[in-house]
């Protein structure tokens, strides 16, 4: 494979099962606890939100799990996503590393988010549910899920928090057009929606007021049920096609990673395509597994490894994970995807027992970082991946120093099509690096719930 650029699979090649982590792990993950009794829950307690088969792969422990036809035959659209090596990108940076990307902006909806979407949308129809809910932020999630109801013919509502319903219409027109049902965060439909509206008319909404809304409908009404796009092990557990594809996909390039990177937000295209490499890294294979983050909201990096809500409105099970507090509302930086304040236990847990590493970086510095891809590369960057790039473009110009022929790999989750107004904004020099405060952070850490285990 002297020089080759893209290296691609056959449609064969889609992975016919999910890799699980958890059987893998050297301790077993610490269990998600009921909010009020602190005990242990079960399938009963989540029954009212998730399927049956979803709630099974969320405590699953078998190695792997069985990829549906129907969920493999959509992922025929798109799959197997190429893996670059980044020539151009290597040149530019006159490293002798060999840098290669995942691509997973060739789905239909531009992120890997759809590798789940796609598979929740199956088992809900399966289960005889009509209906799915869930929140988007920026719309990367709403849009991916919208993308498989279609394919399923399940009707999709999404409360979009009302600041980027306004701001950032795209998004919305794109969910509308697979037809969701897309209603700005807060709204009048739900009791929670209802009260914040009372109290503040023009209340700008928040992610986790978003979830608050989208699950307490799933939850109303017995032909619904909500979908969420990160974070829980079956989120990861269906991303994992992409670092299952990447093992392949090393194989005929003929050398395998040192250093595999993924930005994260909740951790799911973290998970997705690193989870797969970590027994090797378990046996002692010399590899350096990374997470980047934006210092903005800097979870892995400066959290607390505690358990904590995975909502405002405390309603969500406890997970032990690395958290700014569920309260903590992180500065409005671009690469809204990586603005949670928790992260997903299993990839915290990694981080905890030092298999997994993690950096953080402001916001300009990787906005530079996606600037040097696109103008090598070519492909315009979501600012979520850019914290990957710009992780990747550090260690490939370490090696120019130490002289190393490391091989780097990186997933590239997702496009930056629809993030062309934070482009603009850094090219004309009015985009600021935004701090976190540390006193709001404290402060936060302070309400988390008080467990004894
Ligand atoms: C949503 C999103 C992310 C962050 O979510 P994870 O669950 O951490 O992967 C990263 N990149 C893109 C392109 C996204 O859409």
């Amino acid at each position: 494979m002297a020089d080759t650029t893209k290296i691609v699979l056959d449609e064969a090649e889609i992975p016919k099962a999910w890799f699980n982590l958890v059987p893998h792990l050297p301790n077993p993950p610490a269990p998600p606890l009921h909010p009020a009794t602190h005990q242990p829950v079960g399938p009963a307690d989540l029954a009212p939100l998730f399927c049956d088969e979803i709630l099974g792969q969320e405590m699953a422990t078998a190695p792997e799990i069985e990829i549906p036809e129907p969920v493999r035959e959509i992922y025929r659209l798109w799959r197997p996503t190429p893996l670059y090596r980044a020539r151009r990108l290597e040149k530019a940076l006159d490293t002798p590393a060999h840098i290669y990307y995942k691509y997973e902006g060739v789905s239909p909806a531009g992120s890997h988010k759809p590798n789940t979407a796609v598979a929740q949308a199956f088992y809900n129809k399966k289960a005889g549910i009509r209906r799915l809910t869930t929140e988007t932020g920026a719309g990367q999630w709403g849009s991916a899920l919208a993308l498989a109801g279609t394919f399923f013919d399940l009707e999709i509502k999404v409360y979009m928090v009302r600041v980027s319903y306004d701001q950032k219409p795209y998004r919305r027109h794109m969910m509308e057009t697979w037809g969701a049902k897309v209603l700005p965060s807060p709204s009048p439909e739900t009791e929670i929606g209802r009260r914040v509206l009372a109290e503040h008319p023009d209340s700008p909404g928040s992610l986790g007021l978003a979830i608050s809304e989208a699950a307490a409908e799933a939850a109303s009404r017995a032909d619904t049920k909500y979908a969420l796009g990160s974070v829980l092990n079956h989120v990861l557990l269906h991303q994992t096609v992409i670092g299952l594809e990447t093992l392949k996909q090393f194989s005929l390039a003929g050398e395998g990673p040192d250093i595999l990177i993924a930005c994260c937000g909740g951790g799911s295209n973290f998970g997705g395509f690193a989870f797969p490499f970590v027994p090797r890294k378990l046996a002692g294979a010399p590899l350096r597994i990374i997470a980047a983050e934006p210092s903005a909201c800097p979870t892995l990096t400066k959290g607390a490894y505690a358990y904590d809500f995975g909502d405002m409105a405390e309603l969500s099970p406890l997970l032990k994970m690395y958290t700014l507090g569920h309260d903590f509302v992180p500065p409005g930086i671009h690469a809204g995807g990586l603005r949670y304040h928790g992260d997903s236990p299993l990839v915290s847990q990694l981080v905890r027992e030092g298999i997994v590493e993690a950096v953080a970086y402001p916001q300009r510095a990787i906005f530079a970082a996606a600037l040097t891809f696109a103008q090598t590369e070519g492909i315009i960057p979501a600012p979520e991946c850019a914290h990957a790039i710009k992780s990747a473009i550090d260690e490939g110009l370490r090696c120019k120093e130490s002289g190393e022929k490391k091989v780097i790999a990186f997933c590239l989750s997702g496009h930056g099509h629809f993030d062309m107004t934070a482009y603009d904004r850094y090219l004309s020099g009015d985009l600021q690096d935004l701090d976190y405060s540390e006193e709001e952070m404290s402060r936060a850490l302070a309400r988390l719930p008080q467990v004894n285990v």
